[in-house]
């Protein structure tokens, strides 16, 4: 089961991991020197990935605009939050504004494995 994370800190992860991706790319472009083309097409990819990770960063900026900034109520840090519900920057903390999506779509994230590990010894008692 994959974690869930702050939209804004994944979406920022992602950005960082395009940059590396397009360095990577150009990186293997080395490899075909004897072949131009082949090196040309390998530039051109590392390229349009950190191009589309400067996109990506101005993605952020502009939805940090939108974002609303909270004090998280489990760890008392300020963190950002996007959209009805989101998870806290720091803790994880499930978070929303709306009170009727409470529990609703963080399901997975409050079975998260130290509520089962509890349910497991008690069971298992
Ligand atoms: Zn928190």
């Amino acid at each position: 089961m994959k974690p869930y994370k702050n939209k804004i800190n994944r979406i920022r992860t992602f950005a960082l991991s395009l940059i590396f991706i397009g360095v990577v790319i150009m990186y293997l472009g080395i490899f075909f020197r004897k072949n131009e083309i082949v090196m040309l097409i390998f530039m051109v990819l590392g390229m349009l990935a950190i191009i589309g990770s400067t996109v990506v960063y101005a993605w952020i900026g502009l939805l940090s605009t939108k974002a609303i900034q909270i004090a998280c109520p489990n760890c008392g840090k300020q963190t950002k939050m996007l959209g009805r519900v989101d998870m806290c920057g720091h803790c994880r903390e499930p978070l929303t504004t709306d009170p009727t999506l409470e529990g609703k779509e963080f399901d997975e994230a409050y079975n998260r494995p130290n509520r089962n590990n509890v349910d497991a010894k008690e069971n298992s008692k």
